[in-house]
């Protein structure tokens, strides 16, 4: 090759890693999967590699991560948070042991740990409390993200002992919760995060630590920034050193003596990778003692004595065979694509959900395309990007139906939203997928009434909204095919068995759009009856922590529909429980017992305001701090009565820890009876 060529390839290669990397680190919203930025950035290192003339220091593979974003303070990090090499195969990572071994001079032990895929931070304590955090940022400097860390529940805010420590860990958000927030993203209509990193990092990384605190991210530490007063010798020595301070550490480590020891670990964590809460994306390698550590020292981007080996992506190419258009119960309308069969991580994928018309512009994803897929969280396919590449142009762009697929009605598409509805509330999938949820398993809990008798008894007309459940009986069941006298029986006793349910239930079988199953138990704790919730005004249930102008206003909407009322006041008649269940009254009381103070400037409530809510609740209510004192309230500019909690050890709560601790506390409370 021409040096003039390679020298144009470089500056292609870095304008592309470059933008690839202000997407992901910057607005956490990547376009490339992980495994092609890693192959954009694995050809720059070749090319540098054999011809070093052309690195610069400003090259992506001697730096860090991406600038931070506007809007958060910078800290500039004491000492720098650098990236790890990466081993894509068994030998890159006998390479690595026999380097580490050769520059030691001596037989060494390594440390092998899982490779959370979550976001870095540094977080600061000062005599043991936690006094400031940080994203890694472009390594030098990071932003300041103490507020919002402070709202990640396993996250001690003092250490067990005082020490000044510098502590590095990894902020990720489990699979499930990933796939929950995804699923409420596209029922509100907002765009959708990519995996659980880009979730977490999206979550961490918000202006408002509210936004924050109502996603439920966890931290693993795995080392150490700086430390004072203590000696430690190994790298497993800091890891039991993290937990004994209270930090929260990843316990799957290992200390391997040799290469065979490393490669059994990375064997064993490649098959039960998929079996883990979340998710993780290779095996860190580390060279256990902490003086040879130092000897090697590091390069610009990373240290001498790590690698991360990364696991081999789990995606696949197939083919997008058609677009079909499915009804929801919402009536909301999503697009599908019917894919040649292909195995992802273990199952055959058939289609993936296309989630709405914009996902499918931005993504230009056309029927006919080949394209790369992979599994959201380990479970969900999901289509990554066309190949474009590989279009011969008899690819077709898909068009939503103007008209329900279902019923042939209307639909909209309201300005400013994602999702087109079908707005006839009579059509039949949306009563379907109404029924099915309904009697699922968290709604009513009805045995036996899955999809096909939900779609039985809809088709032979027996039931038309799910209060008429409560009016079939056996002889009914009887004139439908493959019901005999004994599953008649049977899903007649199912259906009696719910009207027990409890009110939370019952709220969250009825489908409220944005009411999931957390939000109805706060409806039914707080409201006490449907009665009440049913006449809630905007006001009333914006005021309770958990919901939102979104969810408020869903509530009022679907309350006021007629076909709504008459369904409710059918199902009173039928006997459902209509109050709430006993254990709900005793939320009055749930702080009885704890003294509280508050101080500083609060945001969401006036000081006044929360002192009423707390005592509403049955806290006493206390104006200074003593040893009496069970928790401090701290706002912002807190002065002498934080200083006093610090000093006498009382346990501080911020305003968004206040709330998530009156929600633990709920849910603590009713998992208790
Ligand atoms: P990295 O993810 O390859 O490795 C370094 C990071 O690993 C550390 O900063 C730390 O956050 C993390 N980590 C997790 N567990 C750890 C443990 N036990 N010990 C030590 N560290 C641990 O490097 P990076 O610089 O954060 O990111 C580069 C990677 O990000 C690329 O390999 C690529 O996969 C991805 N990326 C993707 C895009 C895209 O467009 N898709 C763009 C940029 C980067």
């Amino acid at each position: 090759m021409l040096l003039e060529d390679v020298r144009k390839q470089i500056e292609d290669l870095r304008a592309k890693i470059n933008y690839h990397n202000y997407r992901y680190y910057t607005l956490d919203d990547p376009e490339l999967s992980d495994a092609e930025y890693d192959q954009l950035m694995q050809k720059l290192i070749e090319l540098e590699t054999q011809y070093p003339e052309f690195v610069t220091p400003d090259s992506p593979t001697q730096r860090v991560g991406s600038t931070p974003l506007d809007g958060f303070a910078t800290i500039t990090h004491q000492v720098p948070l650098l990236s790890l090499a990466n081993a894509f195969n068994m030998s890159d990572v006998t390479s690595f042991v026999s380097r580490v071994q050769r520059l030691a001079e001596e037989p060494v032990d390594f440390v092998c740990e899982l490779k959370i895929d979550g976001l870095a931070v540094s977080l600061n304590y000062e005599s043991g409390v936690f006094v400031s955090g940080a994203t890694r940022g472009d390594g030098q400097t990071g932003e300041d993200i103490t507020q919002n860390l402070r709202t990640i529940r396993s996250l001690p805010l003092r250490l067990r002992e005082p020490l000044d420590l510098n502590v590095r860990g990894e902020v990720y958000l489990k699979k499930s919760d990933f796939l929950a927030l995804n699923k409420l993203r596209e029922e509100s209509g907002e765009n959708l995060f990519a995996n659980p990193r880009n979730a977490a990092a999206g979550s961490l990384r918000q202006l408002d630590p509210r936004v924050t605190a109502s996603r439920p991210l966890s931290i693993f530490c795995y080392g150490i920034g700086s430390i004072s007063g203590q000696e430690v010798e190994n790298h497993s020595d800091v890891l039991k050193l993290l937990e004994d301070l209270g930090l929260p550490v990843n316990r799957n480590y290992r200390v391997c003596r040799n290469l065979e020891e490393i490669e059994e670990y990375i064997g064993e964590w490649t098959d039960k990778r998929t079996q883990l809460p979340y998710d993780i994306d290779g095996i860190v390698i580390k060279l256990n003692n902490l003086a040879l550590q130092n000897k090697l020292g590091t390069t610009a981007r990373s240290p001498r004595w790590a690698i991360a080996y990364k696991f081999p992506a789990e995606q696949a190419v197939t083919k997008v065979l058609d677009i079909e258009v499915q009804v929801g119960r919402t009536g909301a309308l999503t697009p599908l694509a019917i894919l040649e069969p292909v195995t992802v991580a273990g199952s055959t994928v058939r289609r993936a959900t296309l989630h709405n018309v914009d996902f499918v512009e931005q993504k230009d994803i056309r029927i006919g395309d080949q394209v790369l897929i992979h599994k959201a969280g380990d479970i969900i396919p999901e289509i990554i990007r066309p190949l474009t590449e590989k279009r011969d142009g008899t690819e077709q762009v898909f068009q939503m139906p103007t008209k329900c697929p279902r019923c042939g009605g209307e639909v909209i598409r309201p300005i400013g939203e994602a999702v087109t509805r079908c707005v006839n509330t009579s059509c039949p999938a949306q009563i379907l997928e109404g029924l099915i949820h309904f009697a699922s398993r968290n709604a009513m809990d009805i045995e036996g009434l899955g999809a096909a008798v939900s779609e039985q008894l809809i088709e032979s007309g027996l039931v038309k909204t799910p209060a008429d459940l409560y009016q079939l009986k056996e002889e009914d069941l009887l004139k439908l095919e493959r019901f005999g006298p004994k599953s008649a029986k049977n899903l007649i006793t199912a259906i009696e068995e719910s009207k027990k349910r409890p009110l939370s239930r019952l709220v969250y079988a009825l489908g409220i759009r944005l009411v999931g199953e957390e939000v109805s138990r706060e409806l039914a704790a707080y409201f006490q009856s449907m009665d009440r919730l049913q006449k809630a005004r905007f006001e009333d249930l914006v005021a309770i922590p958990l919901i939102g102008d979104k969810i408020a206003s869903a509530v009022v909407v679907f309350f006021q529909e007629g076909r709504n009322v008459q369904l409710i006041e059918s199902l009173r008649q039928a006997g459902l429980q209509m109050t709430a269940e006993p254990v709900d009254e005793q939320r009055d009381n749930f702080l009885e017992g704890l003294t509280f103070v508050v101080t500083g400037k609060l945001t969401s409530m006036s000081r006044k305001e929360i002192e009423d809510q707390l005592r509403s609740l049955g806290a006493n209510v206390a104006s200074s701090v003593s040893k009496n004192t069970d928790y401090l309230i701290a706002g912002e500019k807190a002065g002498s009565k934080l200083d006093r909690a610090l000093e006498l050890g009382t346990k501080i709560l911020s305003e968004v820890e206040y709330y998530s601790f009156i929600e633990e506390l709920i849910k603590h409370k009713r998992g208790g009876h």
